[in-house]
């Protein structure tokens, strides 16, 4: 791992869409996974280049791993790294892949209450930092899924939660209310990586961003 870490380039991201949704990027980058996440147990995965690893984790642990330089690059959606705040790391490039929205959700029929909203979230960050700058006063209910049921049971108001085509929030006779955030996966480096590494990282993003620009135009 020093050697790796030294030496080579650790890429962190998650096994799922954004795995799926990544490597076709990376590929133009000349890097290809030689095992399948969703077949190997394994969270160290080798490529087909010498130089390059992916460590597999979840989503939410990306950012902690770019920012410590557990690994030098990662994936993951702009909703982690907002919760996460970007500590030790920069935000280089959009994939334009995975996109959804944050918004608020509710009942479409049911007038919010006039004091104090109770506002059920795993984005708790970013739902203080929202209400927050329209001076509105809320109760953040913590949840790590389903926050769907939140309402129907009488647990908050509302929920914010990312959607992308909307019928979760249908199927639990819940309504988008308000667009919070644009959300799509984003590349990140570790600062001293990018310092230590420049060239070569460089490069590598370089050829991402031009597969990211050619799938943006063939669109
Ligand atoms: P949908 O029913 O298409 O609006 O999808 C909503 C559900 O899918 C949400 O509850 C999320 O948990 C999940 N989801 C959709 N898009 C994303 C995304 N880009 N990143 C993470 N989770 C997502």
């Amino acid at each position: 791992m020093n050697e790796q870490r030294t030496d080579g380039i650790t890429i962190a991201l998650s096994k799922g869409r954004i795995f799926e949704e990544t490597m076709p990027l990376l590929k133009a980058a000349g890097i290809e996974a030689i095992d399948d996440p969703e077949t190997s147990r394994k969270l160290i995965l080798d490529t087909n280049r010498d130089d390059v690893k992916l460590v597999i984790i979840r989503a939410t642990d990306v950012p902690t791993y770019v920012q410590y330089g557990a690994a030098d690059l990662g994936v993951t959606g702009k909703d982690v790294l907002m919760e996460h705040g970007g500590d030790g790391l920069y935000e280089l490039l959009d994939l334009n892949i995975a996109r959804c929205k944050l918004m608020t959700a509710g009942f479409a029929d049911k007038p919010l209450p006039e004091g104090q909203l109770k506002v059920a979230t795993k984005f708790v960050n970013c739902t203080r930092r929202y209400f927050a700058e329209q001076g509105k006063q809320i109760e953040v209910i913590k949840l790590y899924g389903s926050m769907e049921l939140a309402p129907i049971v009488g647990l908050a108001d509302i929920i914010v939660d990312v959607v992308q085509t909307g019928s979760t929030l249908k199927a639990n006779g819940l309504v988008p209310l308000e667009h919070m955030a644009d959300i799509s996966s984003r590349m990140i480096v570790n600062k001293a990586s990018m310092k230590m590494k420049h060239e070569r990282l460089t490069v590598l993003l370089d050829q991402v961003n031009e597969a990211v620009e050619a799938r943006r135009n063939s669109e």
